[in-house]
């Protein structure tokens, strides 16, 4: 903990006030949540920032930061922070405001003591073809759902109004709990699980969904695929999964794409790759050669004297890359074609140019031969 500077973490002067420290922190924490932000870094940054604020958002433990560079004063403890982030409803306390707000802007997981449930993601496939990928496509899913039950508003009585006062929390939706533990005897208030902390129970439960307060129902959404999209990836979309059951918010769709073949492309990452064949004259004496770009055609030059297997590369004609303006390249390896059979004429001429080369002219085989003499 020793030896890190929070402030600068947080990206605030050592004199911010309370509300600078909080505003810094939540636009921080938003950033890298690692829910939206999905970066290597994300889950390690998201922890650092945490830590910072809980030193420099409570008075006392800023105080002694600022004095003994530790937040827990003169006498350094290790390990002063948890660091378990799966659970952001507990522990933390001073963080729960926070977190609601980012959750709630975003509709990720619940928090604070009412915890709020969220229903299932569903995952799906999508089928793209090359090109739906690599330009980006609108597509309308259908697929599956839990939907809350309109017709009692997910509460699951009847009209939505058919209830009766929870005979073990009368109403409140809260029961205290006595537990025995090591320290003694403690009374924790804990929600209702009777009435899952609504306070009520269903008197007549409603047609519609038979009292679950939700439905499996046919669903439509329409997924903007991002162009650049890559076989395997998965575009997700929040909250357009099952609704839980009851209040709350609904899952994520997920959205798993496979990407269909390109006659001629081959894609690896944003570059497109594809082998091009040219007549063996065409690499020794060079010339011109029409190759397909993902829109459209373009005339690429072969230098005289082009090796079989040289790589010429279109720079920015690959595949955009994702969320960016930035474009992969067309990389054409040159494959040179040799006729598999000459007429007489044909071969009478290539015999007279063989007889024109001498060693020289192959500096490789030339090479190749001398490691073989050297063995
Ligand atoms: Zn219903
Ligand atoms: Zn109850």
């Amino acid at each position: 903990m020793a030896g890190k500077d929070y402030y600068e973490i947080l990206g605030v002067s050592k004199s911010a006030d309370a509300d600078e420290i909080k505003s810094a922190y939540r636009r921080l924490a938003k950033k890298y949540h690692p829910d939206l932000n999905k970066t290597p870094e994300a889950a390690e940054k998201f922890k650092e920032i945490n830590e910072a604020y809980e030193v420099l958002g409570d008075e006392k433990k800023r105080a002694n930061y600022d004095q003994y560079g530790s937040a827990d004063g003169p006498q350094f403890q290790g390990g002063g922070f948890g660091g378990d982030f799966s659970g952001f409803g507990g522990g933390f306390g001073g963080f729960s405001d926070i977190f609601s707000d980012i959750f709630s802007a975003f509709g990720g997981g619940g928090s604070g003591p009412r915890m709020q449930q969220r229903g299932d993601d569903i995952v799906i496939s999508m089928r793209l073809s090359f090109d739906e990928a690599i330009f980006g496509v609108e597509k309308l899913i259908s697929f599956n759902r839990v939907e809350t039950c309109s017709k009692c508003n997910g509460t699951g009585a009847k009209n939505g109004r058919e209830f009766t006062t929870c005979p073990d929390c009368k109403g409140s939706g809260r029961v205290r709990i006595q537990q025995n533990t090591m320290f003694g005897t403690t009374i924790r208030e804990s929600v209702c699980p009777r009435c899952s902390g609504t306070g009520k129970m269903i008197k007549e439960r409603c047609e519609e969904c038979g009292g679950k307060g939700c439905k499996r129902v046919p669903a439509q959404v329409r997924v903007k695929v991002p162009a650049g999209i890559d076989d395997g990836q998965t575009i997700r979309m929040r909250g357009e999964g099952n609704a839980p059951a009851g209040q709350g918010i609904s899952g994520d769709l997920n959205i798993k794409v496979t990407v269909g073949q390109h006659p001629i492309f081959k894609r690896v990452g944003t570059d497109l790759l594809f082998d091009l064949y040219v007549p063996f004259t065409t690499c020794l004496l060079g010339g011109k050669v029409e190759i397909p770009l993902t829109r459209g055609t373009k005339v690429i030059d072969i230098d005289a004297g082009t090796q079989n297997g040289t790589v010429i590369r279109v720079k920015g004609k690959g595949v955009k890359v994702l969320n960016r303006e930035a474009y992969g390249d067309l990389l054409v390896t040159i494959k040179s074609e040799i006729p598999k059979s000459l007429t007489k004429k044909g071969r009478d001429l290539l015999k007279e140019l063989e007889a024109k080369f001498d060693e020289n002219d192959y500096p490789k085989a030339k090479e190749f031969k001398g490691k073989m003499k050297n063995l």
